[in-house]
């Protein structure tokens, strides 16, 4: 079995952003020679996610939208994790959409169904900040 492993770094301009990294996981799928697999891609970070879902840009702004009704950055002072910093609401955003995703590879590709994209979610950027992609098989 064959194993490789990358990082993607990220520093994104906003507090929130929302990025399609679907190229870059399959650029390092073809790097790592490997046909039959998986391919694990995880956010090293705790107020980060990697999920997977559609690439629209009205469905983005869903997302945003429906966890910031759920955890709102705004007032900072409701959650106790502020203290010396402000970033509560980033764990537990990170919490819904998940830390990681897992997808076949086949024939050397994501094998995913219709309108399957991988994104990485940053809920406290503008700093940088790391994925982990492991692919495994042969
Ligand atoms: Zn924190």
């Amino acid at each position: 079995m064959k194993s490789f492993r990358k990082e993607l770094w990220f520093n994104t301009p906003n507090r929130r952003d929302y990025i399609n990294i679907t190229n870059e996981v399959s650029v390092l799928i073809q790097e790592s020679g490997i046909k039959e697999g998986l391919c694990l891609v995880n956010a090293m970070h705790i107020t980060a996610s990697v999920y997977i879902n559609d690439d629209e840009q009205g469905l983005i702004g869903d997302f945003d939208k429906w966890l910031e009704k759920l955890a709102p950055h705004e007032p900072v002072s409701q959650y106790r994790h502020n203290t010396f910093e402000d970033n509560a609401d980033a764990h537990l955003k990170r919490e819904i959409m998940g830390r990681s995703v897992v997808v076949a590879v086949t024939e050397g590709k994501l094998d995913f169904g219709p309108w399957e994209q991988i994104f990485y979610g940053e809920f406290d950027g503008r700093r940088k900040k790391r994925v982990l992609v492991k692919i495994i098989g042969e």
